[in-house]
């Protein structure tokens, strides 16, 4: 049995500013090992429903934000960017399951932690084939191309209900915090939190749950923040304009849906 986990820092108990998730600032070294407790609790909770194998994908801005040395010695970090596959580089079909760990809503959700799609500055609203999503979504579709299903997704409660929403009731999740805004949060006591997402992980591990796949062709539409992003993420072969703020991007295969939205992040930014 194995576990790959993905994790972010917006998502985290006791993180709610942007100060928090930046490195330079004082608060960032406490929320970063905040970070890697949650890491750990994940991982502990897949070795003790009897995984053989965690990897866990730094998913983070930089993705240098994990303390390796106060990470679980079980687990095999997946640290630093660029990566082909981002948030998810080193899933392919050999996994039996993903956590998503830390994750925030999307762009425009309200009484969200830092609600954003990859990028607050560019990227407005996406959705895949005709459905709204967020990192949740394009994440899950991403394991889903492999086959893999997604089995907990933790975070605030707007996230939590963006992935039950997505994912369907099968799908274990933690709330670890209830956002009253964009930065401000009641929050459960990191150990309470931990505790939740150790049960929770080893819960899943014996849970029957189904891929999140697309219909093929996928289509993908990115409304970006100006049309001048507009502008250049239409620079990408095979990109349609829809209107000022909209380009559509449509393919068979998932995976280069995928290389297509990071790329059209990329140039718009
Ligand atoms: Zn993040």
């Amino acid at each position: 049995m194995k576990v790959f986990i993905s994790i972010d820092m917006e998502g985290i108990s006791g993180v709610v500013s942007p100060e928090q998730c930046t490195p330079g600032n004082a608060e960032y070294e406490r929320a970063r090992l905040l970070m890697t407790q949650e890491a750990n609790a994940a991982i502990l909770g897949a070795r003790a429903a009897g995984a053989t194998e965690v990897v866990v994908a730094d998913s983070h801005e930089s993705m240098r934000n994990l303390l390796i040395g106060e990470l679980d010695t079980w687990a095999d970090l997946i640290y630093g960017s660029p990566r082909p596959f981002s948030m998810m580089e080193g899933l392919d079909d050999s996994f039996d399951v993903v956590f998503l760990i830390g994750y925030h809503a999307r762009a425009g959700t309200p009484n969200a932690i830092l609600d954003h799609t990859y990028s607050g500055k560019v990227v407005n609203h996406v959705e895949l084939n005709g459905r709204p999503v967020g990192e949740i979504g394009l994440n899950a579709a991403l394991a889903g191309f492999h086959g893999v299903p997604v089995g907990l997704v933790t975070g605030d409660q707007a996230t939590t209900a963006e992935a039950t929403a997505l994912l369907g009731p099968a799908l274990q999740t933690v709330t670890v915090k209830r956002a009253v805004g964009n930065q401000s949060a009641i929050c459960l006591h990191p150990q309470e939190v931990q505790s939740m997402i150790r049960q929770a992980a080893e819960h899943v591990l014996n849970a029957e749950i189904q891929p999140f796949k697309l219909e093929s062709p996928v289509v993908l539409r990115v409304q970006l923040r100006s049309s001048l992003m507009a502008d250049f993420a239409c620079l990408i072969p095979g990109a349609r304009r829809l209107d000022g703020y909209t380009v559509e991007y449509a393919h068979e295969d998932y995976l280069t849906v995928y290389k297509a939205f990071r790329a059209m992040v990329r140039l718009a930014s």
